[in-house]
């Protein structure tokens, strides 16, 4: 009996009673590698003792001060840090509670940037096809997920979309990585050619697409020619690293491998690492000068922005982040846990691709290899694969989801990144035993 609304109404969960490391174990003992880091949250285990210290720390000082009262040295320190961290221009943070908070707080942002300077006109969002954002009604209208915005559509914001960069279906087999780049972009130039070039306010895109199309990156050169389009149209960047961020791919930012540095960057999961909900912007100084010289202020805000206790808990998660040798071993392990899933996966005949970055990959299951002709939905391949892998003490992230028409089943790996290599190993073979069992079943 449970009076708790959850997700899926009467489906039964176990209780998590505790964590150590990598591993979640359940109220009947039974324990789990958290093989997806929940959603991409968990990058340092369960029961980091300097995050929990920090956060002791701060909660027996000071748990609560309204921002509209107070600034605390916990949200000051983190600002600092994580600018200092982010590229120029983006030198200012914006606090929030979570990446749809974020998202929200990004997209008001651009609107209010371009009010200030005098283009009150510009209100059009463009995303992409295939993206998650979040669900909230601004974060879900920009996201192009079918399946979560379907009932909403009518309540939901106008945005515009155009096709993702996802070169498994989508480029052809003669077509270089450079012309399908090429192609995208022109897409989307002719997407703001209607729309009105100077009515176009932001174009909104995950450096690699976690939720709906599982640890999909772009082509080389696609966001170099994103962002110099957006420049030539004076449209802002917002890049939304909520789930690829954070050192997911063994950069800090997602985007630091593009070559390309956004006016808006969102965060949040791997920021607070599970231990607070959490989250940020991150804004370039133009955007700041604009609201600094104009009407001096953000017109947002929600209660719990700068947290206290999630900013110290992020402020300390962040610093374990950036230690010297730490981003290594998201790419040393991400290469691992590649070649282990294409030696145990990759001659599946129901396996189409496994890609991804550092410690942000994806498994597309196919019902034909051959013609990369995905699942009949009805068999919910994904739901079976998440069962399957928890009867294995395993947890990963499947997800099954329609673009343009077409269902696709794929599962998420996106393990803490202090893993051991055994670890891994243990989650290429109990996550490799459930989609077997599943497609081959
Ligand atoms: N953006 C992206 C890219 C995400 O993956 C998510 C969550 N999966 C969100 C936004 C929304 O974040 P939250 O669930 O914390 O609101």
């Amino acid at each position: 009996m449970t009076r708790l609304l959850h997700r899926k109404i009467g489906a039964p969960l176990p209780h998590a009673v505790s964590g150590q490391g990598v591993t979640i174990t359940d109220s009947a003992g039974r324990s789990y590698i958290d093989g997806s880091g929940g959603a991409a949250v968990s990058c340092l285990g369960h029961d980091h003792p300097e995050v929990l210290a920090a956060m002791k720390a701060q909660m027996e000082r000071l748990s609560y001060a309204h921002t509209s009262f107070f600034t605390t040295d916990a949200a000051e320190e983190l600002a600092e840090r994580l600018t200092a961290l982010a590229p120029d221009p983006l030198n200012w943070l914006y606090l929030v509670s979570g990446g749809s908070e974020a998202v929200e707080a990004a997209l008001k942002m651009a609107r209010q940037y371009y009010v200030e300077i005098g283009q009150p006109q510009r209100r059009h969002i463009i995303a992409r096809r295939q993206s998650y954002h979040g669900n909230t009604i601004g974060a879900l209208a920009a996201g192009g997920n079918a399946m979560r915005r379907v009932q909403f559509q009518p309540i939901l914001p106008e945005t515009h979309h155009v096709s993702p960069c996802y070169p498994y279906r989508d480029k052809g087999p003669d077509e270089t990585p450079e012309a399908y780049a090429a192609r995208l972009v022109q897409e989307l130039e002719q997407k703001i050619e209607e729309l009105g070039g100077d009515q176009v306010m932001a174009f909104v895109a995950e450096p690699v697409v976690g939720a709906t199309m599982g640890a999909v990156a772009a082509v080389a050169d696609y966001f170099q020619r994103i962002r110099a389009l957006c420049d030539r149209h004076g449209i802002l960047l917002i890049l939304d690293e909520v789930m690829c961020g954070m050192g997911r791919t063994g950069s800090l930012f997602a985007f630091e491998q593009e070559g390309v540095v956004p006016d808006i960057v969102t965060i949040a999961k791997g920021m607070g690492g599970g231990y607070q909900p959490v989250g940020g912007v991150l804004l370039s100084q133009q955007i700041y000068e604009a609201f600094r010289d104009g009407s001096g202020l953000f017109q947002h805000g929600h209660t719990y922005i700068g947290h206290p206790i999630a900013t110290a808990a992020a402020n300390k998660v962040v610093e374990i982040l950036t230690r010297p040798g730490l981003m290594d071993q998201v790419t040393h392990l991400g290469t691992r846990l590649q070649a282990g899933l294409d030696a145990a996966l990759g001659q599946s005949p129901h396996v189409g691709d496994i890609r991804g970055r550092g410690l942000f990959r994806g498994i597309e299951i196919v019902s034909d290899k051959d013609d990369k002709i995905p699942f009949d939905p009805a068999r919910k391949i994904h739901a079976g694969i998440k069962a399957e892998a928890m009867a294995e003490g395993l947890l990963c992230y499947p997800m099954g989801g329609t673009i343009d028409g077409v269902h696709g089943d794929h599962v998420l790996l996106a393990p803490p990144y202090i893993c051991t290599e055994d670890e891994i190993d243990q989650i290429v073979e109990r996550l490799a035993r459930a989609i077997r069992r599943v497609t081959e079943g």
